[in-house]
């Protein structure tokens, strides 16, 4: 018989002291949601069942313990560590789960210099690991817009991705070795080595697992350094996106490594660019970064690129420069958007994909269109490209509506899913993949039979023999 909220709640308070054991309604009801619903924390309308508690644990021995009570009780349990989740990964769909929070585990434990890694506990927020190296003159190389708050832990669990993707690859090219807690309560570390081809790399059952095999509480990532005296900006204004993803598709298939490359379509280049982009204006934009002679050979194989593409203007550096010191999200932006919501019911959501240099432009192009005609109260619907590879790039839709005929708690059911739908439907059609790096969670759960295709028994059979009474993170990846 399942334990009641009562009893899980005394039991953990029995592993953990009191204060570590949080169960006042208001934190229950915010911690039974994430960015998804993100309507319900901003109007205060909470429809997700609430879980028992959520703990602060203080070390690997006590998420051990937790875990291993949730095991044998059968008690679902999300990880959480930045809280800044976008897909459902932090939803609590079942009464009575218990939020495992990481936050407190937030100790940078090496930097080691002369190795060029660091070691950290899954609380340790990114921005406080790149404040630290950058005082060595180090860098991560990992910039998500969410860096001030999302933490290691977290980042680790989505297979994250920042800014500088194209120079320092994704969270997957960083991590070196990590500490995990299974279901049950064992602990596996991986060890931290430049490179090994002993069997396959188990280092990616962990990463992008997103709670749903294990918990994280120790990551060693790699450091590089830091030389922002040579960062160079570069950026055009062009009339179509097809030309854009073709400079794009050139650059990286000629070897250049610049850390930012990225593609806007004139909608979305609106927001950012309108006090020079004309409203029809797409913009294609680089930064290069690292050592001087990188730098400026890049550069100039960048130029030497776009001027074979008649339709693009050259754009005052300075500007694209301006553009990137304001794109990291922290607190102050993440609370100025909730109150922007709130007070105009206009809500703005992302969704982003990947495909091949030969479908990528036409994804955009059925996807686009469709939200159009399928979607009421669209007051901006475009798109960007942030994060491009050898073989093609990604596209980050990005969209706003007004909620009419919606309660906020609504939302998900009649704006959010409708219009993933879109998106997923045409991504799958033309052969991409439906994420790019936010994750599963459970919003897009629906759809990962289709997106694995015939290697879906391989994720099943993960979960199966990793997490085999399924308590970790119930619904994420893998759909109830
Ligand atoms: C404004 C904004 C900007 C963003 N920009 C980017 C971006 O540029 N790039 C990008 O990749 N993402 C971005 N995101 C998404 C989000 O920041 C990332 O998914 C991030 O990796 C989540 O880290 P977190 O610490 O906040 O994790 P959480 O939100 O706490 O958790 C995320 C997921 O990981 C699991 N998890 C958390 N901790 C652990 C752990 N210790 N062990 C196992 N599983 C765990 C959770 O159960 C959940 O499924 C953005 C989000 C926002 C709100």
């Amino acid at each position: 018989m399942s334990l009641t909220r009562e009893a899980i709640v005394e039991h953990l308070q029995q592993l953990l002291s009191a204060e570590q054991v949080v169960t006042d309604e208001q934190t229950l009801r915010e911690r039974s949601i994430d960015n998804f619903r993100k309507l319900q924390h901003i109007f205060g309308v909470y429809t997700m069942p609430t879980p028992a508690a959520v703990v602060h644990v203080r070390s690997t021995d006590e998420v051990s313990q937790v875990l291993a009570f949730a095991q044998e009780h059968g008690v679902n349990v999300v990880a959480r560590t930045g809280g800044t989740a976008t897909e459902g990964g932090l939803e609590t769909p079942v009464e009575n789960s218990i939020v495992v929070d990481g936050g407190e585990m937030n100790a940078i434990l090496k930097i080691d210099a002369y190795n060029m890694q660091a070691t950290v506990q899954c609380g340790v927020p990114l921005q406080a690991l790149e404040d630290e190296v950058r005082k060595l003159g180090l860098t991560t190389g990992h910039s998500p817009q969410s860096k001030p708050i999302a933490s290691m832990g977290g980042l680790v669990a989505t297979r994250s991705i920042g800014q500088f993707s194209t120079l320092y690859g994704g969270i997957e090219d960083m991590v070196v070795g990590c500490e995990v807690v299974f279901p049950g309560g064992a602990v596996s570390r991986i060890k931290n080595v430049p490179r090994r081809a002993a069997g396959p790399d188990i280092r990616h059952i962990v990463i992008g697992n997103e709670g749903a095999l294990c918990y994280i509480t120790e990551v060693t990532v790699k450091l590089f350094p830091y030389m922002p005296e040579n960062h160079i900006f570069q950026g055009w204004t062009l009339k179509n996106m097809k030309e854009g993803f073709e400079v794009l598709r050139e650059v990286m298939v000629a070897g250049y490594k610049p850390s930012v490359a990225r593609l806007y379509d004139f909608e979305d280049g609106q927001l950012h660019f309108s006090h020079f982009a004309a409203p029809d204006d797409c913009i294609v934009l680089f930064m290069s970064e690292g050592n001087a002679g990188i730098t400026k050979a890049t550069a100039a194989g960048i130029e030497e690129i776009v001027a074979r593409h008649p339709g693009c203007t050259p754009v005052d550096p300075a500007r694209i420069e301006e553009w990137f010191n304001d794109l990291v999200w922290g607190p102050d932006k993440v609370l100025r958007e909730d109150e922007r919501i709130r007070t105009t019911r206009n809500v703005n959501r992302t969704t982003e994909i990947s495909s091949d240099w030969s479908t990528i432009n036409d994804i955009y192009e059925a996807v686009i269109p469709r939200i159009r005609a399928e979607i009421k109260g669209i007051t901006l619907l475009g798109g960007h490209s942030s994060h491009s590879y050898i073989n093609g790039t990604n596209m980050y839709f990005n969209y706003f509506y007004d909620l009419i005929d919606c309660e906020p708690e609504e939302e998900n059911d009649k704006y959010y899913f409708p219009i993933i739908q879109i998106i997923c439907e045409e991504t799958l059609r033309l052969g991409g993949s439906i994420v790019h790096h936010h994750g599963i969670g459970k919003a897009r759960s629906r759809w990962v039979k289709d997106e694995y295709g015939s290697s879906y028994p391989m994720l099943e059979a993960l979960k199966q023999a990793f997490d085999p009474q399924g308590v970790m993170n119930m619904g994420t990846i893998i759909p109830r």
